[in-house]
């Protein structure tokens, strides 16, 4: 897998099916988001009946045919739990199995299996097992939709047994809009300094998002921690990244120019959020004209939107390096 471009950041959802084993739904709850119809609009279900089959089909075409990115991890959501273990379907918004994600990433060798693990299962440990022994490249958490809180006392064996298979933790930071819900209580479990325990247990843990606001109503509360987490890392050999997802939105992108040289490349890795939807349009910090005109049209007729996504975070600047270092972690898991 190593020198691979891989896209750490794509999303899957799908409504309960009776043919679909594994149980994967959506509450009636996210069908009311905006997130729910641009989904269906991008995976063009907007007029037809939107079914897992539909879900997989369009996004095993979009990896498939991707000529810019050898992999893409598809990622998994688990469950809402209490915190004695009690499950609350009552309280998911989404969730995706991970069996279901296993099994395709088994029959498609550009899909790689991000699996979604909630801490406050009684079986967690096994359900881990499982997804190591079925090739997970990493344990995803949404902590606002999933109300896990990262800092719980509950998480700290969870972080010891992720540490010692070198499986990554990647973890939603920063304000919500997608998968509700989105009240107060629930953001403030996105907050980046609540992973301190796991970068203190050794797990490699990857930031999504790099923190960013996504609306100019939105604070850099988050992004300074972050940045807070990244300058003591160095001192407490933290293992410590963020992926650059879902970037592309114009508010996104100029805080990215104002924070441009507070943020280190070397810690970065390419995502893209999809089929989550983002600007189209192409941001670029070169001053140069003709440099900024050839990357729209270069962009503007671009069908796929995994290649679209690669190409506008190439013209950001990011570092070449940003787009392999998926693979370098990823060699390091030890099953
Ligand atoms: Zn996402």
């Amino acid at each position: 897998m190593s020198g691979e471009v891989i896209d750490v950041h794509i999303h899957f959802g799908a409504p309960s099916d009776p043919n679909d084993p594994n149980g994967c739904y959506w509450s009636k709850e996210f069908e009311k988001t905006i997130t729910y119809f641009a989904m269906r609009l991008v995976t063009k279900t907007l007029f037809t009946k939107v079914t897992i089959e539909k879900v997989k089909e369009h996004l095993l075409k979009a990896i498939g045919t991707s000529k810019k990115v050898q992999k893409g991890v598809f990622l998994g959501l688990d469950q809402v739990y209490d915190t004695d273990g009690t499950l609350r379907k009552d309280l998911t918004s989404l969730y995706v199995a991970n069996n279901y994600l296993a099994n395709l990433a088994k029959e498609n060798s550009r899909v790689l299996f991000g699996a979604s693990v909630n801490p406050y299962r009684k079986d967690w440990e096994k359900e881990l097992d499982y997804c190591l022994a079925n090739e997970a490249v990493l344990c995803k958490w949404l902590p606002s939709a999933q109300n896990i809180d990262p800092s719980h006392v509950e998480c700290i064996p969870f972080y010891k047994k992720l540490a010692h298979h070198n499986l990554p933790l990647l973890c939603h930071c920063g304000p919500e809009y997608s998968i509700p819900p989105f009240d107060d209580q629930r953001q403030k479990l996105n907050h980046p300094l609540l992973l301190r325990n796991a970068l203190d247990e050794g797990v490699t843990v990857v930031v999504a998002h790099l923190a960013l606001p996504l609306f100019i109503t939105d604070n850099k509360d988050y992004l300074n921690e972050l940045f807070q987490l990244f300058k003591e890392a160095p001192g407490k050999n933290w293992k410590l990244y963020a992926d650059i997802s879902a970037m592309l939105f114009p508010n996104r992108s100029f805080v990215l120019q104002d924070e441009w040289n507070n943020i280190p490349q070397d810690r970065l890795i390419m995502g893209s959020d999809y089929p989550i939807p983002m600007s189209d349009f192409s941001i670029t910090n070169s001053s140069n004209i003709i440099t900024r005109i050839k990357l729209f049209f270069k962009t503007l007729f671009m069908s796929n939107p995994i290649d679209k996504n690669y190409e506008l975070l190439k013209g950001i600047g990011f570092d070449n390096s940003v787009f392999t270092r998926a693979s370098e972690l990823f060699a390091n898991i030890i099953r």
